[in-house]
């Protein structure tokens, strides 16, 4: 299936409930694929980051994490079915893997946050194994994919941020023994409690940015960016592209 272009990224335009059975299919298949879910800071990130454009291209999903993109795809006249966060996404196959006594590796995050993440994720899916943790601080990731290798897990969390994460994975791609990896940013840490996600209301009014911002004021840099991509979109949109 063709993937819809946002400002030079790919994305698939599915659900959350049709990736999370592509996710499982990808799993059952065991060839250690990746999913990418870049929201507009990525994509513009990717403008200037042909390898980190080019890890994005190679994924088996490119999920629409937030509302921005599928803003910026509307506004490209290239309507989306919904936005799917990815940490959405990845409840959504760890329950699914859960039913089945199926495993998760969690990767990345500050000492000891992984850990404390297993310890949420027991909890919130009865039945999920989790297979093992290592943090995200490291010079030499050897261990950590001997490690990997040995857990052999259905689904591998990758969380080391942007473009960290999706370098990695796109390195490792087809090279691990694991169902499948994620890409999933600062998710361990909302798991683990060290970070507060967005309240649900807030969620539905699509202004998870906007909670982020207000809680983590240091972020304005980054976020600086989004005005831009909505710029950028318009812009490609009068020129017609
Ligand atoms: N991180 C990591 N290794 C690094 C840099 C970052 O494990 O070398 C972790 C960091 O501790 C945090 C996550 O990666 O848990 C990135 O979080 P951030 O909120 O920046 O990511 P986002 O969700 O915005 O992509």
């Amino acid at each position: 299936m063709s993937r819809t272009d946002v400002l030079g990224v790919g994305f698939d335009n599915v659900t959350k409930a049709e990736a999370v059975e592509r996710a499982l299919e990808l799993i059952d298949a065991r060839e250690g694929r990746y999913v990418v879910t870049p929201n507009p800071e990525i994509v513009m990130l990717a403008k200037e980051n042909p390898a980190l454009k080019e890890a994005l291209a190679g994924a088996d999903i490119v999920l629409p994490d937030g509302a921005g993109i599928v803003k910026g795809a509307a506004i490209l006249g290239r309507p989306m079915k919904e936005k799917v966060p990815g940490i959405d996404f990845a409840c959504g196959v760890m329950a699914r893997l859960a039913e089945r006594g199926g495993s998760v590796y969690l990767f990345g995050a500050k000492p000891g946050v992984a850990e404390t993440a297993a310890e949420t994720l027991r909890t919130k899916f009865p039945g999920l194994v989790i297979s093992g943790t290592s943090d995200g601080y490291f010079s030499d990731d050897g261990p950590i994919i001997e490690k990997i290798k040995d857990a052999a897990p259905d689904f591998l969390l990758v969380c080391l941020g942007a473009p960290k994460q999706e370098l990695w994975m796109a390195k490792m791609s087809g090279k691990l023994l694991v169902g499948l990896m994620v890409g999933l940013g600062g998710s361990l840490d909302v798991f683990a409690g060290t970070v507060k996600r967005a309240p649900e209301a807030w969620q539905k009014l699509d202004l998870e940015w906007l909670y982020r911002l207000l809680k983590e004021p240091r972020r304005i840099g980054r976020m600086m960016k989004l005005p831009l991509f909505v710029i950028e979109a318009a812009g490609e949109r009068l020129r017609g592209k």
